[in-house]
């Protein structure tokens, strides 16, 4: 009693658990994008700032039909909890649908998840202690910094370039990190359509990112929700493909199809796999059955492939919108140019902060996502992360003109009171 009241004293006035909370829970952060949902929902902005598929093209009549079914002729099944480890007809399916990366891994080594997101979780949950090191790329996607920082890694960046991540400054930084005692344990790497920079590993750098992490003892972390959704080509073969045993790969449905079952998945060694249940079992006892059943009528009764190839056009079509609007309205900035995937990541001229900016491109009715989202070491002042899948490809054009004006006003004031505002990156 007398020790509850101590703590309990140390509470804020707004929650009254706040002296109890656990370190995990202290370093759950709201990401930069989740905290302008509010915002950018209202109809009059363009945002520009979401990563939300685009789910238009989905036959949904017959999808509620195959749902409907479902439940009717399997409804036993599929209302029922299931193994930890998920389906075996669908990890079979995975299976064979992961032959477009170069590999086809055993079913006994796929574990269904959450979305790829939990799988992100569960490695990062098998893996780090508070203080271990993971390399990632510069810049990274949000979500996976977000756990990273919830299980307290310490996150240290190395470049990327229109080719993906620098195999060089990759063996460089895990050299470095070795010397001074603190080993990397993970390499996390986006290689196709990364979000947030668009870019892709080149065929040529794969193998020697594989050999120098091997070289190293480090666990590479492959996550590859986009691979199917290049606009011209299937997928390089996937760094999993060159070693099964030093890679988890992680792949995901939501974009390939759409995000609302929630279901992803992780390819591992054996031995990672067997945790990997485990840390399932724990957290969910099972994936849902409904959701894992739903996907695997989809992929056995639907053309599931032609479906990817509409949406591959679909996003090609907004990318190019994007990418001429970008050259109209803001041509003294510099973006890469994706082959595939959701984003394109902007350099803004020196002295512009972009995560100033933002509130100002909200007023103008745009927004984005700004790249210090996408750091877990404060930079990314200089650069945006923009999104085209899911705006019609005029208001795409629409929005990149809003953000011109917010930008010229931005220059002209930068002109008039001089000095650079941004932290350099
Ligand atoms: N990884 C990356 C790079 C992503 O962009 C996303 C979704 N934005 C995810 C993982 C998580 O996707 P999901 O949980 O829907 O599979």
């Amino acid at each position: 009693m007398t020790a509850k009241k101590a703590r309990s004293s140390k509470a804020s006035n707004l929650d009254q658990w706040d002296d109890i909370y656990s370190e995990k829970a202290r370093n759950l952060r709201q990401s930069e994008i989740r905290a302008l949902f509010s915002v950018v929902s209202r109809p009059e902005v363009v945002s520009l700032a979401g990563g939300m598929p685009n789910i238009k093209d989905l036959p949904l009549d017959r999808l509620a039909e195959s749902a409907k079914q479902l439940i009717a002729r399997h409804g036993a099944q599929a209302m029922q909890y299931g193994g930890g480890q998920g389906y075996l007809e669908l990890r079979e399916q995975i299976s064979q649908v992961m032959t477009y990366d170069g590999y086809a891994p055993n079913p006994d080594n796929i574990v269904i998840t959450t979305g790829s997101q939990q799988a992100l979780d569960y490695v990062t949950q098998i893996f780090i202690d508070p203080g271990d090191v993971i390399v990632a790329e510069s810049p990274s996607y949000v979500g996976a910094l977000g756990v990273f920082e919830a299980y307290r890694a310490d996150v240290r960046h190395v470049p990327l370039d229109d080719d993906g991540v620098i195999p060089e400054a990759l063996d460089e930084i895990l050299t470095q990190l070795e010397k001074a005692g603190t080993p990397a344990k993970m390499f996390y790497t986006v290689p196709n359509y990364h979000n947030p920079a668009g870019v892709t590993l080149s065929a040529e750098r794969r193998p020697r990112v594989v050999e120098i992490c091997r070289k190293h003892h480090v666990l590479i972390l492959e996550d590859n929700p986009y691979g199917l959704l290049g606009f011209h080509s299937d997928p390089i073969p996937s760094l999993h493909s060159y070693d099964p045993d030093s890679v988890v790969y992680l792949g995901s449905f939501s974009k390939m199809f759409a995000p609302g079952f929630r279901i992803g998945w992780a390819a591992a060694p054996p031995a990672i796999r067997q945790k990997l249940v485990l840390a399932s079992e724990s957290a969910v006892l099972s994936p849902s059955m409904v959701g894992q059943m739903a996907i695997s009528g989809y992929l056995r009764d639907y053309d599931w492939y032609s479906q990817v190839k509409v949406f591959r056009a679909m996003y090609e079509e907004r990318c190019n919108a994007m990418l001429s609007a970008l050259e109209e309205f803001l041509p003294y900035c510099t973006w890469t140019k994706p082959q595939g995937g959701f984003y394109t990541w902007l350099t803004v001229p020196e002295g512009i902060d972009t995560k100033d900016m933002l509130p100002r491109a909200v007023t103008e009715l745009v927004a984005y996502t700004p790249g210090t989202a996408f750091f877990a070491d404060g930079s990314g002042h200089r650069n945006i992360r923009l999104s085209y899948c899911y705006p019609e490809p005029e208001e795409i054009r629409e929005g990149v003109r809003r953000l011109s004006v917010v930008m010229d006003h931005e220059l002209e004031l930068l002109k008039l009171f001089g000095g650079p505002k941004a932290k350099e990156d």
